[in-house]
């Protein structure tokens, strides 16, 4: 089976709790420390084998790193890493989930290397939002639920807001328009790349 660590927990001495999203699920499984093991860390992509276990969690076994050349890159490794917790926090309560989320990492892991890792991030949030039936394409203020015009605000989940109604990092409306109906940020500058960014951070 193959997926990536979303989470790791230390318990006990050095054993480990590793949560792993698989195209299907997210596993919540126990790894025992030994010396011999191979090292794991939260954003690597492993191949892996599951003990199941009646009276506890599945045992993590057999563990193959496969590894990204990017890794290496210390700004990408961290921005990756804030993408597992983003990912963490929204799937660790369910089991089973849709393919998308492990779809979505395949895809930005793939390009972290050559793309700029932000807007590969914000190209997938706008997959996953779309996906959860959460995107709010009809550009109306989560406030008032008057049109949103020219000037518009995002906040955490991508709500939109008049800038008058609820205060938050104001995009011109046709460039935030254009992203949620191409899943692209050709428009969008570093600048405001950066600030969507800092938004999905707050949390899927
Ligand atoms: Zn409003």
């Amino acid at each position: 089976m193959q997926g990536y660590i979303i989470h790791t927990q230390k318990v006990k001495d050095e054993d480990l709790l590793v949560y792993i999203l698989t195209e299907e699920n997210v596993i919540k499984s126990y790894r025992f420390y030994g010396a011999r093991h191979a090292n794991i860390m939260t954003g690597y992509k492993i191949d892996f084998e599951l003990v199941e276990n009646q009276n506890f969690l599945p045992q993590l076994r057999s563990v193959l790193h496969l590894g990204f050349r990017w890794l290496t890159n210390r700004d990408k490794l961290i921005i990756w890493q804030q993408l597992m917790r983003l990912f963490y926090l929204h799937l660790k309560d369910i089991g089973s989930v849709d393919q998308i989320y492990f779809n979505e990492l395949e895809i930005c892991a793939k390009r972290f290397g050559l793309a700029n890792p932000k807007r590969l991030i914000i190209e997938s949030y706008i997959r996953i939002l779309e996906a959860e039936g959460r995107l709010h394409s009809e550009f109306e203020c989560f406030v008032c639920d008057e049109v949103i015009k020219d000037k518009v605000c995002l906040t955490r989940g991508f709500l939109l807001s008049h800038p008058h109604c609820f205060k938050r990092d104001e995009f011109d409306k046709q460039a935030i328009e254009i992203l949620f109906n191409t899943n692209s940020t050709i428009e969008l500058s570093d600048n405001d790349v950066n600030k969507i960014y800092q938004i999905i951070l707050e949390g899927f």
